[in-house]
């Protein structure tokens, strides 16, 4: 039966991003080497990291003055070299959820941290608007994607302040305003490649300001003087972000993914709110486009959630139980989830309301 993946994360890579990775395992380029095998200090090797950080720049329109990295420690480090490398006196954040939460409770370590907005009052179903931004902050951090609570940041906002972002799950599925950004990081493993690798997109003229001293392999300064080879990068996982970026310039580039995550986000939406056993969790101006947040309608609100997950299941369909702070379903469709599964999720949910439906 053929698997519709609409996991969170790690999730759902272009099929030929994968096929090529295989190969690459196989045969890198026919030099009778695994790509697992090779020195990352080999030309077959920064060809690829070199194309990696070409590509993500050309993608996303990264003006001069910007450094591409790839990391390991997952976002979940970024929470703390971020503030380590540019927290001097005060910053602040948008509490918006769960990875917010965790990013807030590391920056607290280096410096004062000011709530500037927060959206706790409704389970984090929406993103918090018209508050005023401190002059004063080294930054403000924003979460432009909530993964587990499926709200996201439709425009870059404006700020006083430069902004620093934590993208891991709507990276490359929008054009960002990447001036407005002192720093950009993630996980690659919602939307760029697998588990394992993590870009930090940086403006170079910020670091180097903080006055304390910054354990070397934590500071963004030694991994932009080593081109992302101050120690050994996950070679491997870059080599899939290459194939990842490639795969999304020969579909025609951000604008072209962005109408698709528009048209598969709408079909997916206009069913939830069709369906009568289904409603969203999220405030509806602020849907993500990349993680659709429902539960059970109230009618239905003691039915067991895994009715549905497994009649999903069978159908093919993976990943679409909630996180449980949320409870009931979330539907991941990444930028590699093609709009025939999104189509086929919502044949799905149409068939459980013929089934179930009182
Ligand atoms: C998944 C996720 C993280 C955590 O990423 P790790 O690479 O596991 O540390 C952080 N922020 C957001 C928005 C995420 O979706």
């Amino acid at each position: 039966m053929k698997k519709h993946n609409f996991s969170a994360g790690p999730s759902i890579l272009p099929r030929t991003a994968v096929e090529n990775a295989a190969q690459a395992v196989l045969d890198l380029n026919g030099i009778g080497l695994s790509v697992l095998e090779i020195s990352h200090r080999t030309p077959d090797f920064e060809e690829v990291l070199d194309e990696a950080v070409a590509l993500f720049k050309e993608l996303l329109h990264i003006p001069e003055g910007y450094s591409v990295l790839f990391l390991g420690g997952g976002a979940s480090m970024q929470f703390c070299m971020v503030p380590f490398n540019l927290l001097e006196r005060k910053a602040g954040y948008i509490h918006t959820g769960v990875w917010a939460k965790k990013a807030i409770k590391e920056a607290r370590l280096f410096g004062e941290v000011e709530i500037v907005a927060s959206s706790e009052d409704r389970n984090f179903s929406y993103i918090p608007k018209g508050f005023e931004i401190p002059a004063d902050l080294d930054y403000l951090h924003i979460t432009t994607n909530n993964t587990i609570f499926g709200t996201e940041y439709q425009t870059d906002p404006d700020s006083p302040v430069m902004l620093v972002a934590d993208m891991s799950s709507d990276i490359l599925s929008r054009p960002v305003e990447v001036s407005k950004y002192g720093l950009i990081y993630g996980g690659a493993q919602k939307n760029l490649g697998p588990a394992g690798v993590t870009f930090v997109i940086v403006r170079n003229d910020i670091l180097g300001r903080v006055s304390r001293t910054i354990p070397t392999i934590l500071d963004y300064r030694s991994h932009v003087e080593g081109g992302s080879m101050f120690n050994t990068p996950p070679v491997f996982p870059i080599y899939v972000v290459r194939e990842t970026l490639r795969w999304l310039k020969s579909i025609g580039g951000v604008p072209a993914v962005q109408r698709l995550n528009e048209e598969k986000a709408t079909l997916l939406y206009n069913e939830i709110d069709r369906n009568s056993m289904f409603v969203g969790t999220a405030a509806r101006e602020d849907r993500s486009l990349m993680n659709a947040c429902f539960v059970y309608s109230d009618r239905y609100k003691e039915m067991d959630i895994f009715e549905f997950v497994n009649f999903a299941k069978e159908r093919g369909m993976i990943g679409v139980k909630g996180h449980r702070l949320v409870g009931g379903f979330r539907a991941s469709i990444y930028n590699a989830m093609p709009k025939e599964s999104v189509q086929a999720l919502v044949e799905c949910m149409q068939e459980f309301e013929k089934q179930y439906a009182r």
